[in-house]
């Protein structure tokens, strides 16, 4: 797996391929702590994988419009029907943000809690609980606010109060991912700038994608089917709120014992470790893990004979008559650093 993942990475650097994960990794705001009592329960800190503040709903039951996510977990953690789960998944991979209500009750209860004092009310009613929860949650001067890390707009009148909340607060930039795209179209012309919203392929209504050019996200099951769509992978939400173009998310969370997709899961687990480390790396850092990788008997696909490009721009036709090494380690070909060629596309 180790091997797998870095032969991608080197593949990627040295045929200047598209690379998927070749985009700016940019954090949001800073956010202080503040209390945690309030009508609608508001994570302000973020977590491990979300730098900003988040508000969520129960996974599946608040999703009209799931299909291949759709999972659902029991209400009260208990096991559903005489299944001997406590969760059911009804499309082609677990809801990860389902999977999360079976392991942390305190979780699933705010998300229902949420959930259930939404419910009924008039889209002007939920503006007004969600804004009042938003300005005693929020430090002033919240950048960046995700909708739901879980559930979806679940009618018209939730869809159009988080409209109302977003004009109310032009300073935060809102972002969402949905499959509830039909609320969406009904207001194309009345959404605000900072509101945006990110089309969830794998739902009931992705027709409208093509139809209306919606941004659209697309879950992968491996990086090489992102470069093959030519989709950038998200690796902290900034592509959701950062940027116009359509992108990819790898497979992730638990999924079914023995399935594909938790073969791939696992695999993708590894790859964004990998990937996040490498980011976070200096020059010199990288040097390091080629040399690292290279020392584990990867094969660089160059041989004596073989015609690659070099040169300033590396586009200059070089025949390598000589692979060997230099006092630092590092692999040379005729004399040069490996890292100032790069191998031709093929036809
Ligand atoms: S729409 Fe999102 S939260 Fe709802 S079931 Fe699918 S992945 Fe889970």
């Amino acid at each position: 797996m180790y091997q797998d993942t870095h032969r991608y990475i080197i593949d990627a650097i040295l045929k200047e391929e598209f690379d998927p994960f070749d985009h700016e990794y940019v954090s949001s705001n800073t956010l202080e702590d503040v209390m945690d009592d309030c009508i609608l329960s508001i994570n302000v800190k973020g977590n491990k994988k979300l730098k900003h503040p988040y508000f969520s709903l129960p996974a599946g039951y608040s999703c009209p419009f799931a299909q291949q996510c759709l999972s659902k977990a029991d209400k009260h953690g208990e096991e559903i029907g005489d299944t001997g789960k406590k969760i059911q998944d009804h499309g082609q991979f677990r809801c990860y943000a389902a999977s999360q209500e079976v392991q942390y009750k305190n979780l699933r209860k705010q998300r229902w809690q949420n959930f259930d004092l939404l419910q009924g009310n008039s889209s002007d009613e939920m503006a007004e609980i969600i804004n009042n929860s938003l300005d005693y949650h929020l430090p002033h001067g919240t950048k960046v606010f995700r909708i739901h890390e879980s559930g979806d707009f679940f009618n018209q009148d939730y869809f159009d109060a988080w409209v109302k909340v977003a004009k109310t607060h032009p300073e935060t930039i809102f972002y969402a991912y949905t499959k509830s795209l039909n609320y969406w179209i009904n207001r194309l012309d009345q959404i605000p700038a900072n509101l945006i919203l990110n089309a969830s392929k794998g739902g009931r209504n992705d027709d409208l994608i093509d139809k209306y050019g919606l941004k659209y996200v697309e879950v992968v099951y491996s990086p090489e089917e992102a470069a093959q769509k030519q989709l950038r992978i998200d690796i902290d939400d900034s592509l959701a709120w950062q940027q116009t173009e359509p992108f990819a998310q790898l497979l992730h969370g638990g999924q079914a014992a023995g399935s594909e997709e938790g073969k791939a899961s696992r695999k993708n687990r590894d790859i964004m470790a990998k990937v996040k480390k490498t980011r976070g790396m200096n020059e010199n850092s990288l040097r390091e893990m080629i040399r690292e990788i290279l020392s584990e008997d990867i094969n660089i696909p160059i041989n004596v004979g073989d015609e690659i490009l070099g040169g300033k721009f590396k586009n200059k036709k070089i025949t390598v008559k000589e692979i060997g090494e230099n006092d630092k380690g590092d692999i040379t070909i005729n004399g040069k650093p490996l890292m100032r060629f790069r191998i031709p596309t093929k036809d």
